[in-house]
């Protein structure tokens, strides 16, 4: 099994229980047309970042009180603003396909979410490419809604970018992403060399890290 469909299988539920037959073509079938149909699209911009104590950060115009993110941060004096999409399309295929096949829509929606995982772990090892020539490492990626970074966050992260015009990425009033199958985070600048998990800190063996992310 390749790691995309592991991911797709892991967001199923299946935890180790084995995959039927039927189940791993549907996932190959929904790969296969969702890498077709899906829009990728990803932007990120640099900013300074600023440590003001008690759990407070500030990059750009923006202001964060958080303990996880701080603790995650510490020690990095620059922040990517990160945004990435699959596009509307996913959305409308998942849409169209729960009309008529609901077990097919569950797996399209687990295959679009590795999908979109995938790709931003490749966008951000174009970053990190880029920014080793500068000197800096990377921390995982840091989404609003982890611990206690609150998902209002979103909201200010997608205008950092400007994420509409940029990418075709909005967030509703009620704080959802449109298209759904899209990702805002930030990840940490740092010149120290912490050789970070490519898959994050829940993938990290550096359990006395002190960075590590908290996502409790
Ligand atoms: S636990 Fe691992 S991935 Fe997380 S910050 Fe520490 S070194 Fe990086």
């Amino acid at each position: 099994m390749d790691q995309l469909t592991k991911e797709a299988v892991r967001y199923l539920g299946y935890g180790r229980n084995a995959v039927d037959d039927q189940t791993r073509t549907m996932i190959a079938e929904s790969f296969e047309i969702l890498q077709s149909i899906a829009g990728r699209k990803s932007i990120y911009r640099i900013f300074c970042l600023e440590h003001l104590g008690d759990n407070r950060i500030s990059f750009g115009n923006l202001e964060v009180q958080s303990k996880s993110l701080a603790k995650n941060l510490k020690g990095c004096d620059k922040i990517v603003v990160f945004g990435a999409t699959l596009g509307i399309g996913v959305d409308q295929l998942i849409r169209r396909t729960s009309l008529t096949d609901m077990a097919k829509a569950v797996v399209l929606q687990a295959c679009a979410a590795a999908l979109l995982e995938e790709y931003c772990d490749e966008c951000q090892e174009k970053i990190e490419v880029q920014m080793r020539k500068e000197g800096y490492y990377l921390r995982p990626r840091f989404s609003p809604g982890y611990g206690d970074f609150s998902i209002e966050h979103q909201y200010y992260i997608t205008r950092m970018i400007d994420s509409a015009k940029t990418i075709g990425l909005t967030i509703t009033d009620s704080l959802m992403m449109t298209p759904t199958k899209s990702v805002t985070a930030v990840i940490g600048l740092s010149t120290s060399e912490e050789n970070c998990h490519r898959q994050g800190c829940e993938a990290c063996s550096k359990k006395d890290c002190i960075y590590r992310r908290d996502i409790i």
